[in-house]
């Protein structure tokens, strides 16, 4: 649900589909990471507030209906915390059935607000952060491009989660390609490790038309992984993700792009998510007739 007929394409995460879709910018500040061609065809801007409070007062009227808010587009975090007080203060003063504000944050928007901006954000509303963490590799970061090392993002995703502020992360099976599968499956799962997430989801590796990473295939400089490889790569980084018994870490590998569907808790399903990557693994080793194209969008 969404009230707005600004430029660009508007993209939220599946869980937000029911949600009112508040854009408070447009595209994506960094829009530089390799493998994503997601707000490549737009420039970014932070909306003016007139065009946020008009959005708003589209929605008013459905108020009843409208329990959930996702700030778009790519990071809205990037905009000044007084800005966002003030947007958050207005949703509340609107929709008296809001349960939940949320978005997605890049790791340099997360490190430049101090613990105090991050909590006053949470008491303002903002209960939810999808934050891309992509892999937990400083090569993997530095050959996609992702602007962040991975100790800064780790950095962000614990300073999201000591603000009380849940956390959604999602990390992307195959992003090291053959070459870089075992250190992406390893570091990855010490950052989980060292986040703890409240929400951890897994998705594979699409290769996106108008993406440097699909050019990098084309001449040969990145190899993708296939389905059995993925398998393979999914289950070392599982096994290497070393929870507290008290996490109760919601795993998701349920995105369009994976082979093969999974949910669990953390660290509470482990052994089982194991047995079942395993057995997929064996299955997704007999194909014989895998493309790399399949995997071209
Ligand atoms: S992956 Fe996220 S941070 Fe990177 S360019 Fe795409 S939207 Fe921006």
């Amino acid at each position: 649900m969404y009230f707005d007929h600004a430029e660009g394409p508007v993209f939220r995460p599946p869980s937000e589909a029911a949600s009112f879709i508040l854009r408070v910018t447009i595209g994506c500040s960094h829009n530089a990471c390799t493998f994503c061609n997601m707000y490549r065809s737009v420039a970014f801007r932070a909306r003016p507030m007139h065009e946020i409070m008009d959005q708003i007062a589209a929605a008013r009227p459905y108020a009843q209906h409208i329990r959930r808010i996702f700030l778009a587009d790519g990071n809205a975090l990037v905009l000044a915390t007084d800005k966002l007080l003030a947007i958050l203060r207005e949703l509340a003063g609107s929709f008296p059935r809001l349960q939940r504000v949320s978005c997605y944050a890049g790791p340099k928007d997360i490190l430049r607000k101090t613990p105090e901006e991050l909590a006053a954000l949470r008491e303002a509303g903002l209960k939810l952060v999808y934050f891309g963490l992509e892999s937990g590799d400083d090569l993997v970061l530095k050959n996609i491009n992702k602007g962040v090392s991975a100790a800064e993002a780790v950095a962000a995703g614990q300073r999201i989660v000591a603000a009380g502020i849940k956390l959604s992360v999602m990390v992307i099976l195959g992003l090291g390609g053959t070459a870089n599968s075992e250190r992406h499956a390893q570091n990855t799962a010490l950052a989980i490790n060292a986040i703890k997430p409240h929400m951890l989801g897994a998705l594979t590796l699409m290769l996106y038309r108008g993406s440097e990473l699909l050019a990098e295939f084309e001449r040969g400089s990145f190899v993708p992984l296939p389905p059995a490889g993925i398998m393979h790569e999914l289950y070392a980084m599982i096994h290497a993700i070393d929870l507290p018994a008290t996490n109760h870490c919601l795993f998701r590998s349920t995105h369009a792009s994976n082979h093969i569907a999974f949910a669990a808790t953390l660290p509470k399903d482990k052994e089982q998510l194991l047995a079942d990557i395993k057995t997929a693994e064996t299955k997704l080793s007999r194909i014989t007739n895998w493309d790399p194209y399949n995997n071209v969008e």
